[in-house]
């Protein structure tokens, strides 16, 4: 498999695929329908939702499906937002996807404080700690599990611990981790979230887990009234069996992150000025973000996506297209190492053949990339 841009997405899991035809063609009642039709509807859509629950260790009160990760940050803020004063404050960690660091700003305009970055792509849990300590600590505390673009991962358990004995609430942009075989542990977080199309799942559909909600989308008593709306069954069901797929496979990720781990000591060698972010830190074992020496990275992008490598420029959301990357303003990267940032990204599909093989489509890229140059000093002379 060629594709290495599974942070952004990755293909719907044949298991997921089936469940959501059959779905689309045999379970399209509405599920507040009162025969037995909507009432069968009812029972799999809760027997989805307490098997998740059962999952994370949470109640099964205590799972919302959404329309994905960015409407499950949204609401967290928003929530919070009507249970606090105009005073209160909120601290995020300062790598935040876009859907937690702009709900934040909307919801508690000015009052947003941001934790420190450390060079190696983490925050620093004693400079939390000290934050908590002053006389009016935030109301919300919002780090996020792993980084879509670097991968790395934060110390989000003890940041939920943390949290707990200050009695604050404590979010959990948990989109990356969940879907990448290790998820023990967020229970302890206020809330949490995923989205179905970062581990198989289809599009469109995501899961709020935890505590203090109140309602987001307001004009049904679907899901307890928080989130008004029919409920899009095949998608959650769907999601359900993409998530079940990749829990009950017995893939072994250290191997994987040992796979790419290779890859990378094969790209240094033959980029000796490379940088890879958050190599020294706890990373996905899924994930590279380098800084490549020499050329902008859509021509990297460009070149491999034409040998048949999907790669990208960091995060989805960091093209130009939906402004910058929030890693790379926070680790105070320059304007040239910013244009430089390649993300790859594997998933369980991606074998040991298809990197090595993506290792030479890199190799023979930058030769074509420097004989273009070579070419265009001709011309410019
Ligand atoms: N948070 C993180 C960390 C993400 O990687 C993404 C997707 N790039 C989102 C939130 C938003 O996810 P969705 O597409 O489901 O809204």
């Amino acid at each position: 498999m060629s594709y290495f841009d599974n942070n952004a997405t990755t293909p719907l899991h044949p298991n997921a695929h089936e469940v959501f035809v059959k779905a689309l063609s045999e379970s399209w009642a509405n599920p507040s329908s009162p025969y037995r039709l909507g009432a069968q509807l009812r029972a799999s859509l809760e027997i989805c939702r307490e098997e998740i629950s059962s999952i994370f260790g949470v109640s099964h009160d205590e799972v919302v499906f959404t329309s994905g990760a960015t409407e499950a940050n949204n609401s967290v803020f928003f929530a919070l937002s009507r249970s606090s004063s105009s005073s209160d404050r909120v601290l995020l960690s300062p790598f935040e996807h876009p859907s937690v660091t702009d709900a934040a700003e909307y919801w508690f305009p000015k009052r947003v404080d941001f934790l420190r970055a450390q060079p190696d792509g983490t925050i620093c849990i004693s400079e939390l700690e000290d934050y908590l300590r002053i006389s009016t600590p935030p109301v919300l505390v919002s780090i996020m599990a792993a980084s879509n673009e670097s991968g790395v991962v934060q110390p989000w358990k003890e940041a939920a611990v943390i949290c707990k004995s200050h009695g604050i609430h404590f979010h959990c942009d948990s989109t990356q981790l969940i879907g990448k075989k290790n998820v023990k542990g967020l229970s302890l977080c206020s809330s949490f979230i995923s989205s179905a199309h970062k581990f198989g799942g289809p599009k469109g559909v995501g899961w709020l887990m935890g505590k203090c909600f109140s309602p987001f989308l307001i004009g049904g008593q679907q899901e307890k009234g928080m989130r008004g709306g029919t409920e899009n069954f095949a998608a959650v069901s769907s999601s359900h069996a993409a998530f079940l797929a990749v829990e009950n496979s017995c893939i072994d990720t250290s191997e994987l992150a040992a796979i790419r781990d290779r890859f990378e000591h094969q790209m240094l060698k033959l980029f000796p000025d490379l940088k890879i972010i958050g190599c020294g830190a706890r990373r996905l074992w899924n994930t590279s973000l380098m800084i490549m020496p020499d050329f902008e990275n859509f021509r990297w992008v460009g070149k491999l996506d034409k040998l048949g490598f999907q790669v990208s420029t960091g995060s989805a959301c960091s093209t130009s297209k939906f402004g910058g990357s929030p890693l790379a303003t926070a680790l105070n990267l320059s304007d040239i190492e910013s244009r430089r940032l390649v993300r790859v990204s594997s998933y369980f599909s991606n074998s040991s053949a298809d990197w090595a093989a993506l290792l030479s489509a890199f190799d023979k890229t930058f030769m074509e990339l420097q004989e273009e140059s070579r070419d265009s000093a001709v011309i410019s002379l």
